[in-house]
């Protein structure tokens, strides 16, 4: 396959350096990262509603997809977003591209309708589309997307469908991205959208880019992941497939490109455009014109499990795949646009003594650093979600950074405070394992 390196090349309207941009994308932790894929992918047990629950197949046609779709739905409102999960319906396509993983049309509608008359098939109910939505200054949309229906082999596909690399390592760079940027206001409004039936014929994304051009969506590009997770030669190389008849979307192909060589990431990108694949959810959003690009691993590199129920957590390149999603991260606050917070009113009443504090992460298993600057003794307190004080740690004054052991407290959103004088100042964290 032809692929061009976009290193030697230089671009009019160039990507310029951000330090801020560089600390946002630093934020994408490994051990967040490989908790979705580990849950997603029925490695470990997961809670869904307040009850364990695990997600051995996210097979399109499976009840339990839908599962899947609550679970990051759920992992999507912790992270502060409303998060609507969107019923669309599978109406069964002929035409157009063969669905990835099936041989014939006639193979893909024998085992629909034989899944439908056994009752195993939930279809023509709804399948469902995870959508959570940043609002920046303006209403222009930036997508970060990626499909969390998987696929296997014909005869595991209603029991077992791990699916790490296709697609929970797509899934893990929406949900990470989601987690970091929350955290900050941006220029455009960011969409993290999660698709439902897309290895059954990009279904999910055909309804939702329908839906979004009647609406009269502004979209400025679409940034879809599929498959960043296998590296066998660690030549760290991914690919960017652009829309051959579109220059927009080969512009934010270059750009993207041009992302990963300027924060210095070790991705070798090379973006494709007369040799792309329509087959994942930007052709959708091609249909349409809008800008979008796929990221996935190297074609000439490609997973050996792909569609088996061998793709599993323990076979992904996980160094490979964080620098891939740090990429999508800084792509998407260049594109979307930092917005320094305004400046409060009140900040000119906070005198520079005040106590601060700041966590090395937001996300802990075992252990995690806490920064502390307090002019005068304070003791920090971890509380629970419910406001219970569940650790006391060492006191301290002046500027230390304290080792916190966190391997006893159960999974769940905590709180570290420091309070003294009328000052009280608190940072939340994730304990995930
Ligand atoms: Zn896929």
């Amino acid at each position: 396959m032809l692929s061009i390196c976009i290193g030697i090349i230089t671009l009019a309207g160039a990507v310029e350096y951000s330090p801020k941009v560089a600390e946002i994308a630093d934020e994408v932790n490994t051990d967040s990262v490989v908790w979705v894929i580990a849950s997603l992918s029925g490695d470990k047990p997961v809670t869904i509603g307040g009850e364990p629950d695990s997600l051995p197949t996210r097979f399109a046609y499976s009840p339990d997809c839908y599962q899947a779709a609550l679970w990051i739905a759920e992992q999507l409102e912790a992270h502060g977003f409303g998060v609507e999960v969107e019923p669309f319906n599978p109406t069964l396509i002929t035409a157009g591209s063969l669905p990835l993983g099936w041989d014939s049309w006639e193979e893909l509608e024998t085992s629909y309708r034989t899944n439908l008359e056994a009752g195993i098939s939930k279809a023509p109910d709804p399948m469902w589309n995870v959508v959570a939505t940043l609002p920046g200054q303006d209403s222009q949309q930036v997508i970060l997307c990626a499909h969390y229906d998987a696929t296997s082999e014909p005869e595991n596909r209603y029991t077992y469908t791990p699916g790490a690399d296709d697609n929970a390592s797509g899934v893990a760079t929406v949900l990470e991205a989601a987690r970091v940027m929350a955290q900050y206001d941006w220029e455009h409004t960011l969409r993290f959208v999660l698709f439902g039936g897309e290895e059954i014929g990009l279904l999910g994304s055909k309804a939702y880019a329908e839906e979004a051009v009647e609406r009269g969506d502004e979209i400025l590009a679409v940034f879809n992941i599929d498959m960043i997770g296998w590296d066998s030669n660690d030549d760290a190389v991914m690919d960017i497939h652009t829309d051959p008849t579109n220059q927009a979307s080969q512009d934010l192909g270059y750009e993207i490109a041009e992302v990963m060589n300027i924060y210095d990431y070790n991705i070798d990108p090379e973006v494709l455009i007369h040799e792309s694949t329509d087959r994942s959810d930007h052709a959708s959003f091609w249909a349409y014109d809008i800008p979008a690009i796929l990221l996935i691993e190297d074609w000439d590199d490609f997973t050996p499990f792909y569609h088996t129920t061998n793709d599993k957590l323990s076979t992904l390149n996980k160094p490979y795949m964080i620098e891939g999603i740090k990429s999508a991260v800084a792509w998407a606050a260049t594109r979307a646009v930092y917005h320094e917070e305004p400046v409060d009113a009140d900040e000119s009443l906070v005198n520079d003594d005040s106590p601060r504090i700041k966590l090395s992460s937001q996300i802990a298993t075992d252990q995690i650093w806490l920064e502390v600057r307090a002019p005068y003794p304070v003791t920090p307190v971890i509380y629970d979600a419910a406001g219970r004080s569940v650790a006391r740690l060492t006191p301290t004054s002046g500027t230390s950074r304290l080792s916190v052991d966190v391997s006893s407290l159960p999974v769940g959103v905590y709180w570290v405070g420091i309070g003294g004088g009328e000052i009280f100042v608190s940072s939340r964290f994730v304990v995930v394992r």
